[in-house]
């Protein structure tokens, strides 16, 4: 299968090409030139299937150039006991039709690992086939969430190492202990003086900085992203959509073949994207229900065509989808018009913060999607009721997705609905504990024994080991300064 840039359709790569350069050299995102379908009777198939067996059927049918054994080795080792479920994404009900989509049983607890366990795995198999001779390394700056899932992804994998810079004032203390303790040769994690905008410049600068890929040349070494932007981590996501159908199909709750919703907490829109391609390979889904928090440039945008994001940043209490520009839409906008239309609005985005994509392409979009938004106090509300009704404890960010069923009747309600669950609510234990009326005063590990307490849940391995580990990185760096930490380490 063949992709394309959706700035330049005639900018055509291979898959492994696709995965190895991430952005494409005009600036567009890679999607692929057809999308393969699956019939009732594949899916039906799938329901008797595991996870891993599910994800070697879907993902096969996007990468032709891997064959099935290499892609079960992926599989295998993406999705196996790093994950504390061994049903890696477990749906659970919370009432009798709506269930909630568990993406967060893996190794950081946040549904990024759904993707970045298996990246490193493609991107270095890509390479391999490409015949790349030069060490890759990733450069990632990150609000919390996408850091520590990808050190996770790539610790000590061979032929790569990974740099992760974090805001200093900018994440969660359970975050900055995740990362500041995280293992590897490879790896390599310093905080950034300012915000996650300052992180964030600092790393596009050396990406684009000349002087720094030609002495990295010169050591054998290449920079790629592991940001959402690369199909490699779109496509593992579109797999968990089928499994979610497949277990509702299998609850008995619905046949094969009925529709189903599904409501998703969003921010670079890859997660939802990935629900997208899943219903235009033929999964019986109806709607497509955007979820966004108080940065509501989405819901907006879904319901009027007008994306603006000349609007005020607010800084809530589900910070993963804090995010007013949504690199991952433009594959949308590609998929339902063409390629001169999408360089045109992307370009009117660059310079106004806005476009408009006119009615008939919004009528397309509406077709699929649904959108709405959640206030931090609407989050806590559900939060709270949810656990004090039924015992289930979700965290903010799937809190904002319930709310928006909620505000749109939807919850209780006949139609069969599944909401995807993108974090534990270990990972935001403070927010979760002031959403139960619990106080927060202690701070970083001691907040997750608090939550245990107050919940009588248990929390995630990997969040309750923190506290005694060592913590192996505890520099902070200027943003002036960002390129000579990379180099010192690459050259040590
Ligand atoms: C990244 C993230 C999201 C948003 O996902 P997108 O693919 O960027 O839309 C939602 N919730 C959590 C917990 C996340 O880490």
């Amino acid at each position: 299968m063949k992709y394309y840039s959706t700035r330049d359709r005639k900018n055509v790569v291979t898959a492994t090409q696709a995965i190895a350069q991430g952005l494409a050299a005009d600036g567009g995102l890679f999607v692929p030139e057809t999308i393969p379908s699956s019939t009732l009777a594949e899916i039906e198939a799938f329901c008797k299937m595991d996870y891993r067996s599910r994800a070697v059927a879907i993902m096969g049918k996007y990468l032709d150039e891997f064959t099935l054994a290499e892609l079960t080795a992926f599989v295998r080792d993406a999705y196996s006991d790093n994950y504390d479920s061994t049903e890696i994404a477990p749906t659970r009900f919370v009432n009798k039709n709506t269930a909630v989509l568990e993406l967060w049983h893996g190794p950081t607890c946040a549904f990024k690992d759904m993707a970045l366990q298996m990246l490193p795995r493609l991107l270095t198999a890509s390479l391999k086939k490409l015949g790349e001779k030069r060490e890759v390394c990733i450069l990632v700056a990150t609000s919390g969430d996408t850091g520590k899932a990808a050190l996770e992804g790539f610790a000590d994998v061979e032929g790569t190492s990974i740099v992760v810079f974090y805001p200093r004032d900018g994440v969660s203390d359970i975050q900055k202990l995740q990362m500041t303790t995280q293992h590897g040769k490879n790896v390599f994690i310093s905080a950034v003086e300012g915000n996650f905008d300052d992180a964030q410049t600092g790393v596009k600068k050396i990406f684009s900085d000349r002087e720094f890929a030609k002495s990295l040349e010169e050591k054998g070494a290449f920079l790629s992203s592991a940001n959402s932007i690369n199909w490699g981590r779109l496509l593992p996501q579109i797999v968990y959509y089928f499994s979610a159908y497949c277990d509702y199909v299998n609850s008995g709750k619905i046949k094969m073949g009925d529709e189903i919703d599904f409501c998703v907490p969003t921010g670079n829109f890859g997660d939802i994207l990935a629900g997208w391609y899943a219903k235009k390979m033929g999964l019986p889904v109806r709607k497509l229900i955007c979820a966004s928090n108080s940065n509501n440039v989405l819901t907006d945008f879904i319901n009027t065509g007008v994306y603006d994001r000349n609007r005020e940043f607010y800084a809530t209490i589900s910070p993963s989808m804090d995010i007013l520009v949504s690199s991952n839409l433009e594959r949308l906008l590609f998929m339902l018009s063409d390629d001169t239309s999408v360089k045109g609005w992307m370009e009117e985005l660059k310079t106004k913060g806005k476009y408009d994509v006119g009615a008939k392409v919004l009528s397309k979009i509406q077709a699929d999607f649904d959108a709405g938004f959640s206030s931090d106090e609407e989050a806590k509300a559900y939060i709270r009721e949810l656990f004090k009704s039924s015992g289930y404890l979700m965290d903010t960010h799937t809190a904002d997705a319930y709310a928006v069923l909620a505000n749109m009747t939807k919850i209780g309600a006949e139609f069969p609905t599944v909401i995807v669950s993108t974090a534990s609510p270990y990972k935001f234990s403070d927010s979760v504990l002031d959403a139960l009326g619990e106080s927060t005063v202690v701070s970083g590990a001691g907040l997750i024994e608090k939550l245990e307490d107050a919940t009588g849940t248990t929390a995630p391995k990997p969040l309750t080991g923190l506290e005694g580990r060592e913590v192996r990185f505890t520099g902070c760096t200027s943003k002036e300064e960002m390129p000579d930490v990379v180099m010192s380490f690459l050259t040590k």
